[in-house]
């Protein structure tokens, strides 16, 4: 059995920055600051460790645990407005041919798609609402869970075992995101690592955290079934690693696709072995 797990900022789709919104009313409610979220560096964080942020930037002072909780319940309160004024604005975005994708994968029996986030369980569903996304993803981790991305996605799989009743080894966990926090989470958990370039992650970041896959979104997906082991690697390559030559950046920092280190090694003992043998020895 393999899980899919996905982030939903900038992977399945882009609401326009109403999580930010709805966070800086949260704040201005209980600080007076208008603009806490401008010093607060959200993506790939968790909600959690967000909220916490973006109080200290209006207060100046670490949240305690009640003024946390009550935080929360404003944003969330706040948030169904702010996705639905990012719609009417068409600020509201899936990102390209991830419904496909998606619902693809759901048809599988050997596939669970899960979410993999670091919104609340609520947030992400309410920011999920507009896409009609949210009916594919039956467990998730979420930013609930813990203040560490690596630990979601570890509760995500556990959520996925539990409703599967299946054993779920960690080779056959692919973690989709679009920052380099996606990617080092998923690595820091022991799961394969994609990532979608038409995110809100920073390239060079993400470039660094080196993840198995890197596309520009979901338009082609023959890489991404590839990567996932469901499609055949028309170069015969066996691995979960592909690498989707979709722009210099790319080739700039691989040099070539679909291979690593390994590949040529291998391609240059077998070369040696053909001239010993070409030269007689
Ligand atoms: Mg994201």
């Amino acid at each position: 059995m393999k899980v899919v797990l996905f982030d939903i900022d900038g992977t399945l789709i882009k609401a326009g920055g109403a999580g930010a919104r709805a966070l800086n009313r949260a704040v201005e409610a209980m600080t007076g600051h208008k603009d806490a979220c401008a010093s607060v560096q959200l993506q790939g964080a968790t909600d959690k460790a967000n909220f916490e942020n973006a109080f200290r930037a209006g207060a100046g002072r670490k949240p305690t645990k009640k003024e946390l909780s009550v935080l929360t319940r404003k944003y969330v309160e706040r948030l169904p407005a702010e996705v639905l004024a990012s719609v009417r604005a068409k600020k509201y975005f899936k990102v390209k041919g991830v419904e496909k994708f998606v619902a693809g994968l759901c048809a599988r029996k050997d596939v669970l798609v899960g979410l993999g986030t670091g919104n609340l369980k609520d947030g992400a569903f309410i920011k999920l609402e507009p896409s009609g996304l949210a009916r594919y993803f039956a467990f998730g981790g979420y930013g609930c869970d813990s203040h560490h991305r690596s630990v979601v996605l570890r509760k995500a799989v556990r959520r996925a075992a539990k409703l599967s009743k299946a054993v779920i080894r960690e080779g056959d966990v692919f973690v989709i995101g679009d920052t380099h926090r996606d990617v080092e989470a998923a690595k820091e958990a022991g799961y394969h690592s994609g990532v979608v370039l038409d995110g809100f992650g920073d390239k060079a970041a993400i470039m660094r955290s080196s993840p198995e896959l890197l596309a520009k979104d979901f338009s082609d997906l023959k890489p991404w079934l590839i990567w996932l082991g469901l499609a055949r690697d028309p170069r015969g390559v066996r691995r979960g690693t592909y690498i989707c030559p979709d722009s210099p950046i790319e080739h700039a920092h691989y040099g070539r696709t679909g291979m690593d280190l390994r590949d040529i090694e291998l391609g240059i003992s077998k070369l040696r072995e053909a001239k010993k043998k070409a030269a007689g020895k």
